[in-house]
């Protein structure tokens, strides 16, 4: 049997360094940590470690450098059955693979993070010259600074799709996370947008379903927008005008929201591209992603 398509995640893999505090320490005092341990971080690379969990076949598109921490990243991708055919490996003189250090809180469940990426090169349009459309049925792009780079990248997956009959063609997703004006460049590149609260309430909106109503304007036409909104759940909204709305899933104790995000998206990717509904994919998302702020990591999401 030929395994199918597969999914491909393009954007950002780091090595997240995580000391779990009692309550969120104050700034200049002493704190004895309760716990200690690295993990694959990454939204990219987060959502494919989910997607593989919940039984995709995934891989991940990251720029690497063949530092120290490279033999921990591959190894975790094997482990995860995560393939990462693709990924450019550079010099470490050139680039050290991205570290992020987190205060987990364990009073609150919140994370805390500082992202080291200062000499990061991120994949390029050029980079992507080197991946065999043939391969894939869903590509998701996280929106980094290299925005420009991104829709060179999806105007070849557009290019390619023409050749095939509609059926086949690759769907397209993008993610816009952060505060930066950048990201509004491929706002409208998605068959599905995927924006994050910190992004909408930038941008002036108040709650999940003001900004799927007020931000689907600029997205391409036919596309569906999707916003989750922490603890209250997630909003989504086609170009034809449907509204579709689902509350979070409370998983008990709050342990860990590390990549709540990025499991939500995973999930998200997983139920529509197996046909699910928009209503059915908010409350599957939610649901994986709510089960996931239960427990620390992602190990147990199966
Ligand atoms: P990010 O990690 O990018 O900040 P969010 O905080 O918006 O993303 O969370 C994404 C999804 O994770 C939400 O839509 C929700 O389903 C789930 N989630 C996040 N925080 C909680 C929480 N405290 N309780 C239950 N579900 C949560």
């Amino acid at each position: 049997m030929t395994s199918p398509k597969r999914i491909l995640l393009v954007g950002l893999t780091c090595v997240d360094i995580i000391s779990v505090a009692k309550e969120f320490p104050k700034e200049d005092s002493d704190q004895r940590a309760l716990d200690y341990y690295w993990q694959r971080g990454g939204n990219a690379s987060n959502s494919a470690t989910v997607l593989s969990l919940l039984g995709a076949n995934v891989e991940c598109l990251s720029s690497l450098s063949n530092d120290p921490l490279y033999q921990f990243i591959k190894s975790n991708f094997k482990e995860y059955g995560v393939k990462t055919d693709h990924c450019p490996i550079h010099d470490s003189r050139e680039m050290k693979n991205p570290t992020t250090v987190i205060i987990l809180s364990d009073q609150s469940g919140s994370r805390t993070t500082l992202a080291n990426t200062k000499d990061h090169i991120e994949v390029s349009s050029k980079d992507f010259e080197a991946v065999d459309l043939h391969l894939y049925r869903w590509i998701h792009f996280e929106g980094r600074r290299n925005c420009d780079e991104i829709k060179k990248m999806i105007s070849r997956v557009r290019e390619f799709n023409i050749s095939l009959p509609e059926l086949d063609h690759i769907i397209v997703s993008v993610e816009l996370e952060k505060i930066n004006r950048v990201y509004d460049l491929i706002i409208d590149q998605g068959d599905y947008v995927f924006i994050s609260k910190d992004y909408a309430m930038e941008q002036g909106f108040t709650d999940k379903l003001s900004a799927v109503n007020g931000l689907i304007s600029r997205c391409r036409p036919g596309s569906i927008i999707i916003c989750p909104w922490a603890e209250l759940g997630a909003a989504a909204r086609s170009w034809s005008g449907e509204v579709h709305q689902c509350d979070a899933f409370s998983p008990g104790k709050i342990v860990d929201t590390l990549a709540a995000g990025d499991t939500f998206i995973a999930a998200s990717i997983l139920a529509l591209n197996s046909g699910r509904s928009i209503q059915e994919t908010l409350e599957f998302a939610c649901r994986v992603a709510g089960t996931k702020c239960g427990m620390v990591g992602f190990k147990g999401l199966e």
